[in-house]
């Protein structure tokens, strides 16, 4: 999964990665829900000997366009992952409280302590992204807060914190399949905004933004992972194989018992 992987975001252009491919699974989508499967139990024993440890901290953003499927990533990528060692964070629009402070003033508190996985649904990022493309703050505040993400997640890294951040990417076209598929089911409604539309509108904004993003905040220790989210199943897989790869390089092991067992008899 390094071939989606982004460390150095100097050179990145959003125009060169195609959202549509499926070139890293040999197979189709019936084939990829089995390995799923089989990555997504790892991923259970992962998670236990992550929190038997009690050392580590695994923070995992995720970011993408209306419909790009964070929810449903969410969903099928730790369905088979003990609730206990899962936290999803979810940033909607900052309420009075939030815009009265910094804009990582609410953020850090959600970042997960030692042995916990959190999950960020929408992130820091939206405060270059909807943030930019919608000129809610002038441009000098913005620009400044890629150096501020940059420092914070460095800052997160340098105390134990694993970072990974997807950028689930889909096509124009998709998107429009996508929103024409809640519109036209009444149960899907809830989740439509007509604002949806209107960022839809600026979909070029967007991408500018989201480049603008990734060029600048990808790191050694905090990279950014350009996942091709056309194809659900695929992008679940690569989502689900970056997480199971991240653990398995903290070579967690189950720790002893804090007492001397030797002699422990069960009566
Ligand atoms: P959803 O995730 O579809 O429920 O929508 C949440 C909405 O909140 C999206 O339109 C986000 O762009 C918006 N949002 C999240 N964070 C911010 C932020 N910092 N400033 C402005 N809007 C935000
Ligand atoms: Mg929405």
């Amino acid at each position: 999964m390094d071939r989606y992987r982004i460390t150095k975001g100097r050179e990145f252009r959003l125009a060169d990665w195609d959202p549509g491919e499926t070139k890293g699974f040999d197979g189709g989508k019936v084939e990829a829900r089995a390995e799923l499967a089989e990555l997504t139990s790892k991923l259970d024993d992962l998670q236990e000997k992550l929190y038997a440890n009690g050392r580590h901290r695994v923070l995992v953003v995720l970011q993408g366009m209306d419909t790009a499927g964070k929810g449903g990533t969410i969903r099928r990528v730790f369905e088979g992952v003990n609730p206990s060692g899962v936290r999803v964070a979810a940033f909607k629009a900052p309420t009075e409280p939030e815009l009265a402070h910094d804009f990582l003033w609410r953020i850090h508190p959600q970042v997960p302590g030692n042995g916990e996985i959190v999950i960020f649904d929408r992130s820091h990022y939206e405060d270059v992204l909807i943030v930019r493309v919608r000129e809610l703050v002038p441009p000098k505040r913005w620009k400044a807060r890629y150096r501020h993400i940059r420092d914070f997640e460095r800052m997160l890294a340098d105390e134990g914190t694993a970072i990974c951040k997807f950028f689930l990417h889909i096509s124009k076209d998709e998107q429009g399949e996508r929103l024409q598929a809640r519109l036209d089911n009444p149960h899907k409604h809830w989740k439509f905004r007509l604002s949806d539309l209107e960022e839809r509108k600026r979909w070029d904004d967007y991408q500018e933004a989201y480049e603008a993003a990734i060029q600048q905040t990808s790191a050694r220790q905090a990279p950014w992972y350009v996942v091709p989210a056309d194809h659900k199943w695929y992008r679940d897989l690569v989502v689900c194989r970056t997480l199971v790869k991240t653990l398995e390089a903290l070579e967690l092991d189950y720790p002893p018992s804090p007492d001397d067992l030797s002699d422990a008899v069960v009566e």
